[in-house]
């Protein structure tokens, strides 16, 4: 019985019959781009989000570089980010002309160190990057207090958190901007690359639209840079069929990690959510001094793990030369020290129990 990471061959069964005519039926309509289910997915994830707009676009890094290019990121100008997140996070400011400032994390949420974010604010700072790691939700409002007494912006990447939620907000729809992705691992996921931008601001809504569909307000008219950057109908048509089952998926995630913290419990450092709004377990991450063994186990009775993230981003190669002087130790001993175990909605007791079972005979 091997286990995948994320069982999504599982979920394709549950979700076939549903799925597989609803995609027929688009395919026979021919309206592949900007075609009625996009409008629909649209209206749909505004309304889950609670936002006033819900913008879709290609992929999360689309979402997050046409966020920072909507509120003017240029050259020289500085977000204050984590390092310890998938390189999109920071790689959209870079090509905005920007440069990522990387504040040290919480060791127990993995998320941004909060007391540390207000010492990195410049006179050149224009945002704030939060990234809800592993589908736990930051806690936004010392970071909006800063943003309104700095006169910054505040930008959720809420690639790992869609369906979580905070202070009576669901996860992206608190910031000025939130950023998510429909990558086929995420929480929401489609059956290839998506995105999504969520705004209760008009006029940042009006200039993302813009800036996704080629800089273009009145078509071949094209007054600023953007991008082609769209999603498609047949991906809004499989996102529709499994927004529907979003919250019960979620819910799923949270038993799963439930049976995981019980019978872990003494084993490792199960992960610490801090109560500031619902965790959706994008990932299940434990920490141990003895991670390499318990992947090397896990990995040989077949059971998948892995390690996000080996490399903080102020480590990669393409950061050598503008943040190889940075340090963050609390991200470093959290990239040595940390395993993502298997999540799915639909992961079962035994296989819960099966995994445990081959850490707890290696571990003791
Ligand atoms: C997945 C992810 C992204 C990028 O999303 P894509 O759809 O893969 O482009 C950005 N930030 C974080 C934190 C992510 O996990």
């Amino acid at each position: 019985m091997n286990i995948p990471m994320l069982d999504l061959k599982a979920e394709y069964a549950l979700l076939r019959d549903e799925i597989e005519p609803a995609v027929t039926a688009a395919l026979a309509a021919c309206q592949y781009i900007g075609g009625p289910n996009v409008k629909a997915f649209e209206a749909e994830a505004a309304t889950y989000a609670g936002v006033r707009h819900a913008i879709s676009c290609a992929s999360g890094t689309d979402a997050l570089l046409i966020a920072l290019r909507a509120i003017g990121l240029g050259p020289g100008d500085e977000v204050i980010t984590t390092a310890f997140t998938f390189v999109a996070t920071a790689s959209t400011v870079v090509m905005c002309g920007g440069k990522p400032v990387f504040v040290d994390i919480n060791p127990r949420t993995f998320n941004l160190d909060l007391d540390q974010v207000e010492a990195a604010i410049t006179p050149r700072t224009k945002a704030i990057v939060p990234v809800h790691l592993f589908g736990q939700p930051v806690h936004l409002a010392p970071l909006k207090a800063l943003c309104e007494k700095h006169g910054l912006k505040l930008i959720e990447d809420a690639a790992q958190s869609f369906g979580a939620d905070y202070a009576g907000r669901m996860s992206g729809a608190y910031g000025d901007i939130g950023c998510t992705s429909f990558y086929p691992s995420k929480n929401l996921s489609a059956f290839g690359d998506g995105g999504l931008m969520m705004t209760d601001d008009d006029q940042l809504a009006a200039e993302m639209r813009v800036l996704a569909s080629h800089g273009s307000r009145v078509r071949y008219h094209h007054h600023v840079l953007g991008y082609n950057s769209r999603l498609d109908e047949i991906q809004a048509v499989i996102l529709r069929v499994k927004l529907k089952r979003l919250d019960h998926f979620n819910n799923r995630r949270r038993a799963v990690a439930d049976s995981y913290n019980q019978l872990l419990a003494g084993l490792v450092e199960t992960p610490f959510a801090d109560g500031h709004g619902r965790h959706v377990y994008h990932q299940y991450t434990i920490l141990s001094d003895r991670r390499d063994l318990i992947q090397k186990v896990l990995t040989d009775a077949g059971i998948a793990c892995a390690v996000y993230y080996p490399v903080p981003l102020h480590r990669q190669e393409m950061f050598a030369a503008t943040h190889g002087q940075v340090t963050l130790p609390v991200t470093e001993s959290v990239a040595r020290h940390c395993l993502s175990l298997p999540i799915s909605p639909l992961l079962r007791e035994e296989q819960v129990r099966r995994i445990v079972g081959v850490m707890r005979q290696a571990l003791t």
